[in-house]
């Protein structure tokens, strides 16, 4: 017990980007590889692993220690598919004090009681909310409480700025011990346009992409039955993307320093790609436009 080591992930990503759907499904398809997995809601909204538990919601550790200061560390801790052992930090009730409070306060509770080694994990997995501006938020990076950082991102732009905010925020903690970043994992990516503009900004701020997640009805149709693809729709294509991602989380060992583009690089970036999205919408209608005509020309 306690001799292997644990490897620590955090999963950052701008809100609704698909970081707990995605998270879910890595942990699922690592459980079933055999491994022991923690998943670490830290949204306020204690929504991380509802899929790993039938849709079902677990009380979040603020929510608990509120009842109860002495708390057990075993009481914040629900299994859920393939064993993954659930947990949600949770947040203040609304309005009320600091949202990244919840983060800390979990994390000392498993750490006072050697919850982690006791579990004999082999991944530990935060689920954090990336944009909001609050110190609590960077605890997984800062305290060296995760070795490894990846991102969810989209090639909307505001997930690419939430992504370039996080990469600044790793930058800035790395000489004092902090996360790096392991890499960005590309999510609802269905066209060859939309993967470009991710390949190109990871390409500027010196990263990787993990894997490319289609957009996907099967990861909806999961969801509304409370579960994870992996646990619903284990034959999918949808499935096997998200073990073949799982598995390169697996295979990652070699973290970065990653370099964020400033304000005004971002904006120029971003209107670079704005010409060209025009220029491409203008030459597909074109197309549609000339194949159309060629079509009733030919009837
Ligand atoms: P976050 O945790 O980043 O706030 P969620 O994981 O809760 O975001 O995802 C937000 C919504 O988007 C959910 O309803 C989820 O099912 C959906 N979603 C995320 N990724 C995909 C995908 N690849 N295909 C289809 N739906 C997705
Ligand atoms: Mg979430």
């Amino acid at each position: 017990m306690g001799t292997k080591k644990i490897k620590k992930i955090a999963i950052y990503g701008k809100g609704g980007i698909g970081k707990s759907t995605t998270t879910s499904n890595i942990s699922a398809a690592l459980a079933d590889s055999g491994y022991k997995v923690m998943q670490f809601g830290c949204d306020p909204k204690s929504d991380s692993t509802n899929t790993l538990r039938n849709g079902e919601y677990i009380p979040s550790v603020l929510e608990l220690l509120r009842e109860n200061r002495r708390l057990d560390a075993h009481q914040v801790i629900f299994q859920g598919y393939g064993g993954v052992y659930c947990v949600e930090a949770g947040g203040p009730q609304p309005g009320v004090g600091c949202a990244g409070r919840g983060i800390i306060a979990a994390v000392e509770l498993l750490n006072q009681q050697n919850v982690f080694e006791e579990l004999d994990l082999d991944y530990l997995i935060f689920d954090v909310l990336g944009d909001v501006v609050c110190g609590g938020f960077a605890v997984p990076v800062r305290e060296g409480i995760a070795e490894h950082v990846f991102t969810v991102s989209s090639s909307d732009f505001m997930a690419i700025y939430a992504a370039n905010n996080l990469f600044r925020g790793i930058q800035s903690y790395s000489n004092s011990g902090g996360a790096l970043l392991g890499g960005v994992i590309a999510n609802s990516i269905n066209n060859e346009f939309q993967r470009q503009i991710i390949d190109d900004f990871v390409e500027r701020t010196q990263t990787q992409v993990l894997e490319y997640v289609p957009r996907s009805l099967t990861v909806t149709q999961s969801e509304l039955g409370g579960k994870t693809t992996i646990e619903a729709s284990p034959r999918s294509e949808q499935a096997a993307i998200y073990r073949r991602l799982a598995q390169r989380i697996a295979n990652h060992t070699e973290s970065k320093v990653p370099a964020p583009l400033s304000p005004t690089e971002l904006r120029e970036w971003s209107a670079s790609w704005a010409s060209q999205l025009i220029a491409h919408e203008k030459s597909t209608q074109n197309a549609a436009y000339i194949q159309a005509a060629g079509v009733s020309h030919g009837d």
